[in-house]
């Protein structure tokens, strides 16, 4: 009979080790102990989120007002992309959390061509760039916890995060936390993990390790030696520089949505918490040096009414994911697992997909560990390949004219999948055939958004089967709607203010 699972033990607490940590516990009837170093602190960044955060926190059952409250969470409606097609005043567009209104059930990109090319396109399908311009939140006083009017995921403080996922984690879920150094690992005769070497605990054994370790990938990198597969050459960013900025006045607007915007050599974020904003520059240094990296970020900050002497944090990645995830009794989750630029922030939503595949699908006993494995390292493989296309998409449709940006539309640089759909898309829109799978990272309407804002052409006639009234129907409806939603909901500090002093209804 082949060993039971049950004991789980997570190695690493910054984000990654938490989430896992605690949506194991909240799910099964396992022992789960977090391990982290006293010596090692979490990354420490990474202040955006996807919607799904909201499932996540739900299934590990925190309350979401206590959340926002100790978190410094605001929320995320999507994104803004500054100067991304030609760096002029008016260049921007949103990539927004909702879907257009009737995707799927009529061809809204040819309609718009057609009748309204100079309304943005998200503008058009979605109110959700209407409430990112007017600061508006995406629910209101009333709004259940975690339930949305428009779709929305969260800003967060990272650092308070982790902290506010350990108390839940230790305190309800019975998650066992040891603040120890994994000195080294110990291995069974068939290779798999028998144990960890703590520095002042001693062994520490357990059925499954999950590696939650950081860049560092302490158990798939460096005791079992998967290799990382290089991505420098399709998606050229490896350094970053951030810095926390307070706001003008302790009543200034809280944006909905993060804003990137085009740098000569990478873009910079700005994330909008209720106490203050998190801004960082993101850049190639092959094309940039960091002081003129930093320049552009102080230039940034002080043109955003912030403050003339910042001293960001430097950070350096290496754009690359693993050859494999899950290895014998080792999986690595979060940056142990790879790493490329912030651009959608899909770091925690590949953390939140991974976790909810070992949450729904985790072995019974050793035995079916490898079928399991299997199928997890195939399916976020292909994963990992998507979110590197539609990262570099949104380099190739640019038109900037510095080597940076010459150098992302150089043909050896896009995948050549991506180069294929391109070739597709100039007679017509991104749709489901193009991203097949049930489960797909970023879905045709996120292509849409991408494509539109920075104005990929869209040739040819239209097809019979357009039903350009029916998108026309869709597109009134938006309008309605739009304007039905800035009438009802409060602005995002309004709203923050109240689920701090209140806290929301639970159901
Ligand atoms: C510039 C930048 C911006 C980002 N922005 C975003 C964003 O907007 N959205 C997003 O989703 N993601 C973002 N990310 C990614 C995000 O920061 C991470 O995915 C997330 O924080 C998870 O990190 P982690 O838990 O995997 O690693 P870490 O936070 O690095 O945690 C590693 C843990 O491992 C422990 N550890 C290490 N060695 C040992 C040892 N020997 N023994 C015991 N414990 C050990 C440490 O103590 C620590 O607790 C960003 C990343 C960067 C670099």
């Amino acid at each position: 009979m082949s060993k039971t699972i049950e004991h789980i033990v997570v190695v690493g607490g910054g984000s990654a080790g938490w989430l896992v940590a605690g949506v194991i516990a909240a799910e099964h009837r396992l022992r789960v102990t977090l391990v982290e170093s006293p010596d090692v602190p979490p990354i420490g960044v990474g202040e955006g989120t996807w919607p799904s955060m909201r499932d996540t926190l739900r299934r590990i059952g925190v309350s979401e007002a206590d959340f926002f409250r100790e978190c410094d969470a605001s929320f995320k409606q999507g994104s803004r992309f500054n100067g991304w097609v030609t760096g002029a005043a008016d260049d921007y567009y949103f990539h927004p959390f909702a879907l257009p209104q009737g995707h799927g059930s009529a061809n809204l990109a040819a309609a718009w061509r057609a009748s309204h090319p100079g309304v943005p396109f998200a503008d058009l399908v979605s109110h959700q760039p209407h409430l990112c311009v007017a600061g508006r939140a995406p629910k209101q006083a009333q709004t259940p916890e975690f339930a949305a009017v428009a779709n929305y995921g969260y800003h967060l403080d990272a650092g308070k995060f982790g902290v506010f996922l350990r108390g839940h984690c230790v305190g309800k879920l019975g998650v066992r936390h040891l603040l120890d150094h994994v000195d080294a690992v110990e291995s069974q005769e068939n290779g798999d993990i028998a144990g960890l070497r703590l520095r002042r605990h001693g062994l520490l054994g357990a059925d499954l390790f999950i590696d939650c370790t950081g860049m560092q990938s302490l158990l798939l990198g460096q005791h079992y030696g998967v290799p990382l597969v290089p991505q420098r050459h399709v998606l050229f960013n490896d350094c970053a520089l951030a810095v926390q900025v307070p706001y003008a006045t302790p009543d200034a607007p809280i944006a909905s949505q993060t804003t990137s915007t085009a740098q000569a050599s990478g873009w910079i974020w700005d994330i909008g918490l209720p106490a203050r904003r998190g801004v960082g520059h993101v850049y190639s240094c092959a094309h940039t040096s960091d002081d003129e990296a930093f320049d552009a970020l102080r230039r940034y900050v002080l043109a955003t009414g912030g403050p003339d002497d910042i001293s960001p944090r430097k950070l350096r990645f290496e754009p690359a994911y693993r050859k494999r995830f899950w290895h014998r009794n080792c999986l690595a989750i979060g940056l142990s697992a790879g790493f490329i630029e912030p651009l959608e922030a899909s770091a925690l939503a590949l953390v939140e997909m991974s976790l909810e595949w070992l949450a729904d699908d985790m072995p019974a006993t050793r035995a079916e560990v490898d079928i399991v494995a299997a199928r997890f390292n195939e399916a976020f493989t292909y994963r990992w390949e998507r979110i590197i296309e539609f990262l570099k998409l949104h380099y190739v449709l640019s038109k900037r004219d510095t080597p940076y940006w010459l150098d992302h539309r150089k043909a050896a640089s896009v995948p050549e999948r991506l180069r294929e759909l391109l070739a597709l898309w100039r007679t017509r829109p991104p749709s489901r055939r193009d991203l097949p799978r049930i489960e797909e990272v970023f879905p045709s309407a996120s292509y849409q958004y991408i494509l539109y804002g920075m104005r990929y052409p869209l040739e040819g006639a239209a097809r019979a089967s357009d039903l350009p009234q029916e998108a026309d129907r869709h597109f009134q409806d938006t309008a309605r709607l739009t304007a039905r939603m800035l009438q009802l909901l409060p602005s995002n500090r309004e709203l923050l203010a109240h689920i701090r002093a209140h806290g929301l209804p639970r159901i």
